[in-house]
């Protein structure tokens, strides 16, 4: 059978391993497991969010407020900007399958930073656009700009804390960046980590109201799946101008946010302190990290994330030591994919991470 010529070079992107993977292929008990792959927060969801959710489970059978005004009037109250200038998705990961698509075709080229989010790369083959990408491994704005003014791509991704290396750009010099930047040129300022930017550093943060002010051609991204514990409930958003906001309402499917969800992020925003502690504590263990990382002579590169990224010395193998954990219950990220001898650890709780660097330390 032949199918659409694009979905050729596409490899099916790996999330991280689900725990229920690692209970039937080695026959760890639930309990057993850590997961420290995918940047969920370790704390869980705010209880709150859990009595909304409780609460409203009996309303399943109709369709979802296709509307969101609960949640889009809580989105424009903590960012100070109009619903008509927001969009909601599945994940912001939807929304940036909505801005491939909008911006994006066979004739288009995609500017993307040499390690980052693979899922900017994956959509934008969808639709069988060229994907250029920078030498650096992190964001160097100097050659976004020179790829920029030579290869003219209809779409730049910028990913603020990056993944999967957690560095973050400086919001001044993206400002800078951003006005040498024409109108028709689409930039995406994902801030999948800005939570945690903004608590480490003021310099790193990034505000979508002055972004979008500013400047008629960015998007920016955030996310429920971070800092707000939510990645069970997949919901994002992306905050711009109206007239980008429009054009991207034409490919959103309708409902594509569930009632459940609707209320769980809706809540989740107004817990302020429930994110704050799971920043605080964040923070406060990854210093053990850095501990750790010195302990064992390894790079670390400097995050402004919830995961940290651990640079293996050239005897060492991130692959064999990600396969290595996950057959002790611990699963991490390999970042071989990425051309990189590094792993990345989600930092979780203080009793997880004591265990991950029993279990590492006897590898290394
Ligand atoms: C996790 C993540 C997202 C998207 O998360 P969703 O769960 O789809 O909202 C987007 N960008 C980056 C960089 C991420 O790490």
């Amino acid at each position: 059978m032949k199918f659409n010529k694009h979905l050729e070079s596409i490899k099916t992107y790996e999330a991280g391993k689900p725990i229920e993977l690692v209970v039937r292929e080695f026959g760890i008990e639930p309990k057993d497991i850590v997961k420290l792959a995918s940047n969920e927060n370790p704390l869980g969801c705010s209880q709150k969010v859990q009595d909304a959710v409780s609460a409203i489970v009996k309303n399943m059978a109709l369709y979802p407020d296709d509307s969101m005004i609960k949640l889009k009037a809580g989105l424009s109250k903590r960012f100070d900007v109009e619903q008509k200038n927001i969009i909601i998705g599945s994940g912001s990961d939807q929304v940036i399958e909505f801005i491939i698509h909008a911006k994006a075709d066979e004739n288009t080229k995609v500017l993307v930073n040499s390690v980052t989010f693979a899922m900017y790369e994956i959509y934008a083959k969808h639709v069988g656009a060229q994907i250029i990408k920078t030498a650096s491994q992190e964001h160097n704005l100097d050659e976004f700009y020179d790829l920029y003014k030579k290869e003219n791509p209809s779409i730049i991704f910028l990913c603020t804390p990056n993944n999967p290396t957690g560095d973050a750009i400086d919001a001044a010099d993206m400002m800078s960046f951003l006005e040498k930047i024409d109108e028709d040129t689409l930039v995406v300022v994902d801030g999948a980590y800005m939570e945690y930017a903004k608590y480490a550093d003021d310099k790193k943060a990034v505000e979508p109201k002055e972004l979008i002010e500013k400047f008629k051609n960015v998007i920016y991204l955030g996310t429920f799946s971070k800092a707000y514990g939510l990645g069970g409930m997949r919901t994002g958003y992306g905050i711009a101008d109206e007239l980008i906001i429009n054009e991207l309402y034409k490919l959103r499917p309708p409902f594509n946010i569930t009632t459940l969800s609707l209320e769980a992020a809706s809540v989740a925003l107004e817990d302020e302190e429930f994110v704050n502690k799971s920043i605080a504590l964040n923070f406060e263990q990854m210093k053990r990290y850095k501990e750790f990382a010195n302990e064992q002579k390894l790079d670390i590169i400097e995050s402004y994330t919830n995961f940290v990224t651990l640079c293996l010395n050239q005897n060492q193998n991130s692959t064999k030591l990600a396969d290595d954990l996950l057959r002790r219950g611990m699963i991490v990220r390999d970042l071989a994919g990425y051309g990189m001898n590094a792993i990345r650890v989600t930092v979780g709780t203080s009793e997880q991470n004591d265990k991950f660097f029993e279990l590492a330390k006897q590898y290394l």
